[in-house]
């Protein structure tokens, strides 16, 4: 998997990317990450890229031509026009089995946008897709793009040790993971179920099945009405 980054704050997003199980993973090659620096690509000798928005109205929006050279740079390095994710409120809300889908191509090109926003041309000629993080707006495209690249790297292969360590997680398949304990057996009073201490692994996948349909009904009602729908319709 490769995942190629735009933005204007190239060294934020290196910040994050360079550390922990995403740092290591790049270090290793089991995934490849890189950031470009769209500022790199005006051609404005003062190194604009973002200018007032026509019709007036508050912000900056980004240029369309210093990103179109960006995106021309990557796709002539990949040798192929890479699936092309535009960051934005607007997009379709991030959701595991989208990361999933995602995880599955060969390479992916990341427009982080910033300020007001980004002149419409550039993601008429370039986006394939709209991303959200939420329905809620940030300042800038940078930490969404971090989010979407967490999920999907976790899922490339050498990245985590087994596909057991994200497929057991919550959301892979429509539930909440159930509650995790290590030592010591007893803290503050409170022991560890006592089934997780039995070494029987047929009452252990067993608990943690009830479980984890125990908390999601708790916690997310409207998860726990739609697994069990899809449960229902595969037994008929
Ligand atoms: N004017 C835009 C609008 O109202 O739709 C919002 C611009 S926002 C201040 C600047 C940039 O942050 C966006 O272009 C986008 O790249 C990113 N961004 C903000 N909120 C986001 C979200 N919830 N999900 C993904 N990207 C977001």
């Amino acid at each position: 998997m490769r995942i190629e980054i735009a933005t204007l704050f190239p060294d934020m997003c290196e910040a994050v990317l360079s550390e922990s199980i995403i740092g290591r993973a790049r270090k290793s090659g089991a995934i490849t990450v890189n950031c470009h620096n769209i500022r790199d690509y005006t051609l404005d000798k003062h190194r604009r890229v973002d200018d007032t928005p026509y019709g007036g109205g508050m912000g900056m929006v980004m240029q369309a031509e210093p990103i179109y050279r960006c995106w021309q740079a990557v796709c002539e390095q990949m040798g192929q026009r890479p699936h092309t994710i535009f960051l934005s409120p607007q997009g379709k809300v991030l959701t595991q089995q989208r990361a999933v889908e995602l995880s599955k191509m060969p390479g992916l090109f990341l427009l982080c946008g910033h300020y007001e926003g980004v002149d419409q041309r550039i993601l008429d000629k370039i986006v394939d897709e709209e991303i959200s993080v939420g329905d809620y707006v940030l300042t800038g495209g940078e930490l969404p793009a971090l989010v979407l690249t967490d999920a999907i790297a976790r899922m490339c292969g050498g990245v985590l040790p087994a596909a057991a360590a994200f497929e057991d997680e919550s959301h892979f398949s429509g539930l909440l993971e159930y509650p995790q304990y290590t030592r010591p057996e007893v803290w503050e009073g409170e022991a560890v179920p006592e089934v997780l201490l039995s070494g029987h692994h047929l009452k252990i996948s067993q608990w943690r099945r009830a479980e984890s349909l125990r908390v999601t009904q708790e916690k997310r009602p409207d998860m726990y009405e739609s697994y069990m729908q899809a449960q229902d319709s595969a037994e008929e």
